[in-house]
């Protein structure tokens, strides 16, 4: 790695860090129910849009796509599977979207 990319790596997670340490302190003052509530309220709904998210099953890795931004949301891990994959096994995986 070139130096100014392991400093663009290291800024990015320390804003990462930053964030995170925020957010985790609100979610202490949520009480359960207001965690349930926003859960049932937002759950397969697209962060950016508000719309549903429709899920595709593609070797294990659960991907959703937004019906109506296109954009596509991963969980947990997802990231590092699709990473993994083969260019032709991505290929396949993109044109499982494709019009
Ligand atoms: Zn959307």
């Amino acid at each position: 790695m070139k130096p100014s990319e392991k400093e663009e790596e290291y800024v990015a997670r320390l804003e990462f860090d930053r964030k995170k340490k925020l957010e985790e302190e609100k979610h202490k003052t949520l009480a359960k129910d207001e965690k349930r509530r926003l859960k049932d309220l937002h759950y397969m709904m697209c962060p950016k849009c508000g719309m549903e998210l429709i899920e595709i099953d593609y070797k294990n890795i659960k991907i959703d796509k937004c019906s109506e931004c296109e954009g596509i949301w991963l969980d947990a891990g997802e990231l590092e599977t699709v990473s993994k994959l083969e260019k032709t096994g991505l290929d396949k995986l993109l044109s499982v979207f494709r019009k």
